[in-house]
């Protein structure tokens, strides 16, 4: 996380020689908040910081302030900082301050009043001490939007530092720490395992080789091969594994189902390439179609958000197509729900729809309580019912795209179907070949990142 760590090597400086910033008039920040999603280290890297500095580290989660009894909140932190106080230079590290330093008065009923009481002795204590006292406060959260404003005002957590989920090279060099005490086959190479893992954390690399290890203590290997570690990374991004269902009626109709979302994804150019595709079942889904996700940071397209949309369809598609309407299943529900989320967000927020180039999604994006509500009166009713109409046009275009391959791929489609209950997983290589006997495959582009 060379970006994060670049921001942060400054608040060292500070803690470690504040005479180099005093000396020329700087006011020295209170306050760092850490934003990133869970798992991407913002606790270590807090901890890095205090280690690094030579100072001592007072941590404690945002949910422990927030206590039943009231009063308890506020008294913690009048504690903490005395402690902090007694210590200084130091660093207080404040993990999930989105559980007390949310907008105040934005919950059901006029706010939770512990809460807000335990946020004002907050503010009142940063504002309390002088920034050359040798105090610094780092806090960590994944959803800056929801903090109170007057948390991020100058002379509070007026700094941000992004710790997102790491790049290919940062992977690499995560996997390295914890591969230090693992056996691993010769023939694995960590930056293999790199170039599997995109969008994982730092969390979830350490599970990952644990899993890994696990699963090969369990096998009686020697060291873990990359068996064991597809098997993991399935199971970190997808949960447990199940007992596949014996050939039946429902095992077909998942077959297909998946088949059908596995060839959208194919046949329609700007869609991720189909990495597998399994009746093995894992967490809640029965069956399971992987693409591999393009790892390059950018912009997404129109015509990629469309192919999301229509691959997401291809499942419910397969059905209608093969079984009937009647026969259609809750299978698809989690599907509809990731179409209708795409397709609203490429009406109200990117201007891609009959609408125009307009923004009319509130500021979160989310319906959150209070802020969400308000955020809803923005556009009028009559806008309201046309960004409805865009949402289903958007959803049936990509619905009816997704019918019309399952129609004109029926034969294959069986095939397809027939081996995948046979087999249980087909891998995407052996997939794109069957379909190319068929009909002609677009060619994908894949970014691959370099090291
Ligand atoms: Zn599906």
């Amino acid at each position: 996380m060379d970006e994060a760590k670049e921001e942060l090597q400054e608040v060292v400086t500070f803690l470690k020689q504040p005479e180099r910033f005093t000396a020329v008039g700087a006011r020295i920040p209170k306050g760092v908040l850490l934003v990133g999603p869970p798992g991407t280290g913002k606790t270590l890297l807090a901890k890095a910081i205090a280690g690094e500095a030579g100072v001592p580290f007072f941590s404690i989660s945002g949910s422990e302030f927030v206590e039943m009894f009231v009063g308890v909140g506020a008294s913690r932190v009048r504690d903490l900082f005395k402690k902090a106080k007694e210590n200084a230079p130091c660093l207080i590290f404040i993990d999930e301050i989105d559980a007390v330093g949310r907008q105040r008065g934005a919950g059901i009923g006029g706010g939770n009043d512990e809460r807000e009481q335990t946020l004002n002795q907050l503010l009142t204590e940063m504002d309390g001490f002088e920034g050359n006292t040798g105090i610094i406060i780092i806090a960590a959260t994944n959803r800056p939007d929801v903090l109170d404003s007057a948390l991020l005002r100058p002379g509070r957590f007026d700094r941000q530092v992004t710790v997102d989920a790491p790049d290919l090279k940062g992977r690499l060099r995560i996997l390295e720490v914890h591969a230090r005490n693992k056996k691993i086959a010769p023939e694995i190479s960590i930056e293999t395992i790199a170039r599997r893992t995109p969008g994982f954390t730092g969390a979830d690399l350490a599970n990952l080789l644990n899993e890994a290890a696990i699963l090969t203590a369990r096998r009686r290997k020697e060291a873990m091969t990359m068996l064991e570690i597809n098997d993991a990374v399935d199971r970190v991004v997808a949960g447990m594994e199940g007992t596949p269902l014996v050939d039946s009626k429902s095992k077909r109709l998942i077959a297909y189902h998946e088949v059908g979302h596995a060839i959208v994804g194919t046949l329609v150019k700007d869609h991720d390439p189909v990495q597998k595709v399994t009746l093995v079942p894992r967490g809640q889904a029965q069956g399971l179609t992987w693409f591999t996700p393009n790892e390059e940071q950018g912009l997404t397209t129109r015509a990629q958000l469309m192919a999301r949309i229509a691959g997401a369809m291809g499942g419910r598609a397969a059905e209608e197509e093969v079984f009937g309407d009647a026969e259609v299943t809750t299978g698809a529900g989690g599907d509809l729900q990731q179409v209708t989320g795409m397709a609203r967000q490429m009406v109200t927020r990117f201007g891609m729809s009959d609408l125009g180039p307009l923004s009319l999604a509130g500021q979160t994006g989310e319906v959150f309580l209070g802020g969400g509500l308000m955020s809803r009166a923005e556009y009028s009713e009559a806008i309201a019912t046309k960004i409805d109409a865009q949402v289903r046009a958007l959803a049936e275009h990509g619905h009816q795209i997704a019918r019309q391959i399952i129609r004109d791929n029926r034969a294959v489609i069986d095939r397809l179907v027939d081996l995948l209950i046979e087999k249980e997983t087909i891998d995407g290589e052996e997939f794109r070949q069957i379909v190319a006997e068929y009909t002609e495959v677009p060619e994908k582009e894949q970014f691959v990142p370099q090291l």
